[in-house]
């Protein structure tokens, strides 16, 4: 105590940093691992040593692993799900994956996935497994004490299943191998416990530590993967230093070596048909690209594709496969492109490489890499991003999906919007300048703010449903696909987006800021994200996460009435929703002059900033336990032409057309 006295600058200085940066420990991981791929059987054997370091406070007694290629079983939970889900119909079609429908069910013994863990070992003594499908449970002899490192050495054989969701072989565009979820992963222990979450459908959740791998393969493959290739010289492939002579291999196969630091997963693919292009983007940091253009592969998925998707390419695969073609060899350029605006936006990219890699069944998102199907900006920005709102910030995606898939779509909003210099509004009124009578965009137009239309649109439409659920629903315990996905992808954005409204656009966006600086590495949950928010802008917003992401309560203001008294005009809104917010109403006069009425609503203890140029007059706080509120201006009421809550369509009004009101006098 007297220290704090001596040194009150010291004191300062501690508690300062103490503030910026919140300590929650986490666990520790070192993998080394030896993989030898048989590409003829397509089965692969592991050894795996692991060095554990539990931060925890706590004694573990017990450990778990994920062992994902189980459920690509039939009658696995993630086949009685998928088929359980296809049984109900949304918006008229079967609510499961259409990459996984039953198709589960049907794989032959040598078509399933598997992964066996023959042995474990903890500090050289054998340990009792205790198998649950996908997740694996180690009784342990001895419990790991807190601050303890253990050494976990376990061999594994696999089999990598038919493609079927995210991993597996020969995918729809020819590729060989996606090896992703493709490893005995430990799961993650943090300050809930255990995360011991079967694979159903979704997400992934892991330990961040360091990755070596080594993977022996046939000689004619070229693999992709997170981390760095330490034997490029070796290796060849593109990936050697340039004028480097590589030496010929005499054996069938050759040993690959990678190692990732900080990373909460490994993923790699292979195929002998891959063309590996690279593009260093600043100081040290290179992208890459790997594809193969199958032309077999790809007249079959344009076969697959509806009428209009074929009208789109002029009834031709030709035109398809070049398109295609043309946006694997583009990649690296559009995504250097956008790297200073994501750096600038959303926080520095941290790693030194990122690979753009063909595989899988989409898109999805790992650390330093994305396995893609195509190369169009959309799925490739949106996949980029994830290393921001999954690798870096890794929030648990069971429990917090929407601030992985959420964050990502409004910040591929922006970069889309940077790349192309134009907004998701823009766009919507481009297309309408080409086809007046498109009633849907001009509808949506009235209700959707410049960006993250999209979203929007989806969340109204979900909400319209009837088939919300709160955004704090597990991710896999949604009743619908449907629901989970406009939850997490389109509510998620919205979330942020509307956020900006409340504390204003800019301070919005050095939340986003603070937030990296502080939980990157540290598995943020609301309450830290909300937290932040708070500390930056001087408002509380308990509030909100309370009624957006706990409940499905939605926002519904409206103009009552106006009229004039005693030389003032007045005008009445009514809040006829269940959430409250605060409001901005924009007042336009005959002389196309405008006024902004601000009224905080009063669980902020606070207001936000102007964010216009326009004039502005800041109320008191609106109580929300008050069902009306009255604003007024000087002006004449016949002077006025319009007057609209919330201009920016920013708020998620679900009932937009009492907001505007247009006056013809
Ligand atoms: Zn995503």
């Amino acid at each position: 105590m007297s220290r704090l006295f001596l040194f009150p600058t010291l004191c300062l200085f501690i508690i300062t940093t103490a503030a910026a940066q919140p300590s929650r420990w986490q666990q520790h991981v070192k993998y080394s691992m030896d993989v030898t791929m048989d590409v003829a059987s397509n089965k692969f054997t592991g050894k795996q040593k692991l060095l554990y370091t539990n931060n925890s406070p706590d004694t573990l007694t017990r450990l778990f692993y994920h062992l994902y290629w189980n459920a690509f079983q039939p009658n696995s939970m993630m086949d009685n799900r998928s088929r359980v889900l296809g049984q109900q119909l949304v918006n008229g079609r079967p609510d499961w994956d259409g990459r996984v429908r039953d198709r589960i069910l049907h794989l032959q013994p040598d078509e399933i996935g598997y992964q066996q863990v023959k042995w474990i070992k903890m500090n050289g003594v054998a340990q009792t497994m205790k198998q649950h499908e996908t997740i694996l449970e180690v009784v342990l002899t001895s419990p790991v004490l807190p601050k303890a490192t253990v050494t976990l050495d376990l061999e594994f054989a696999a089999q990598v299943p038919v493609q079927i969701r995210r991993s597996g072989r020969d995918n729809a565009e020819g590729v060989r191998y996606s090896m992703s979820q493709w490893y005995p992963k430990l799961c993650e222990y943090d300050y809930e416990g255990w995360h011991p979450t079967p694979y159903v459908a979704r997400e992934f959740y892991g330990v961040w530590g360091d990755y070596d791998v080594n993977i022996t393969i046939d000689k004619k493959y070229l693999l992709a993967a997170t981390g760095y290739l330490q034997n490029a010289n070796q290796v060849g492939f593109g990936y050697e230093t340039p004028g480097t002579k590589v030496p010929h291999s005499t054996g069938k196969t050759i040993t690959w070596k990678f190692t990732a630091p900080n990373v909460h997963d490994f993923v790699w693919a292979a195929d002998p048909d891959y063309i590996h292009i690279s593009k260093p983007v600043r100081d040290g940091m290179v992208l890459h690209a790997f594809y193969k253009i199958s032309p077999e592969a790809l007249t079959k998925q344009f076969e697959a594709f509806s009428a209009k998707q074929q009208q789109q390419y002029g009834n031709n695969a030709k035109n398809f496969i070049d398109n295609y073609r043309e946006e694997w060899e583009t990649v690296l350029e559009n995504a250097a492109k956008v790297l200073p605006f994501m750096d600038k936006t959303f926080g520095k990219y941290p790693y030194k490489q990122y690979s753009f890699i063909q595989g899988g069944d989409g898109g999805m998102e790992y650390p330093m890499a994305t396995l893609l199907k195509g190369a169009g900006t959309g799925v490739v920005f949106h996949e980029w991003m994830h290393s921001w709102y999954q690798m870096m910030m890794g929030t648990n995606e069971s429990e917090y999906a929407w601030m992985d898939e959420g964050f990502t779509s409004y910040a591929e909003d922006l970069v889309t919007r940077n790349f192309y210099g134009k907004s998701t509004a823009e766009g919507y009124r481009e297309a309408l300048q080409r086809n007046p009578s498109d009633k849907n965009l001009a509808q949506a137009l009235t209700f959707i703010p410049e960006d993250h239309g999209d979203s929007y649109n989806a969340y109204f439409s979900l909400v319209k449903s009837g088939l919300e659920e709160p955004l704090t629903t597990h991710a896999d315990h949604f009743n619908t696909n449907y629901a989970y996905s406009n939850a997490a992808y389109a509510k998620g954005a919205v979330f942020m987006e509307q956020l900006g409204y409340i504390v204003g656009a800019d301070m919005r966006n050095t939340i986003l800021l603070d937030y990296y600086h502080q939980w990157r590495f540290k598995h943020p949950n609301v309450n830290d994200l909300i937290q932040v928010a708070e500390k930056a802008s001087g408002i509380k917003l308990d509030w909100y996460r309370e009624y957006f992401v706990q409940t499905t309560k939605t926002i519904d203001y409206g103009i009552d009435s106006l009229w004039e008294e005693g030389g003032i005009t007045k005008i009445r809104m009514v809040n006829k929703g269940k959430m409250p917010m605060p409001i901005d109403l924009e007042l336009t006069f005959k002389d196309g002059s405008k006024e902004m009425h601000y009224v905080p609503m009063n669980l902020m203890f606070g207001s936000k900033a102007p964010e216009g140029a326009q004039q502005r007059k800041v109320y008191n706080e609106w109580n929300w336990t008050n069902p009306s509120y009255v604003i007024e201006t000087s002006r004449k009421l016949t002077d006025i032409t319009m007057a609209e809550i919330d201009p920016s369509h920013r708020m998620a009004d679900i009932n937009r057309k009492d907001n505007r009101l247009e006056l013809k006098w």
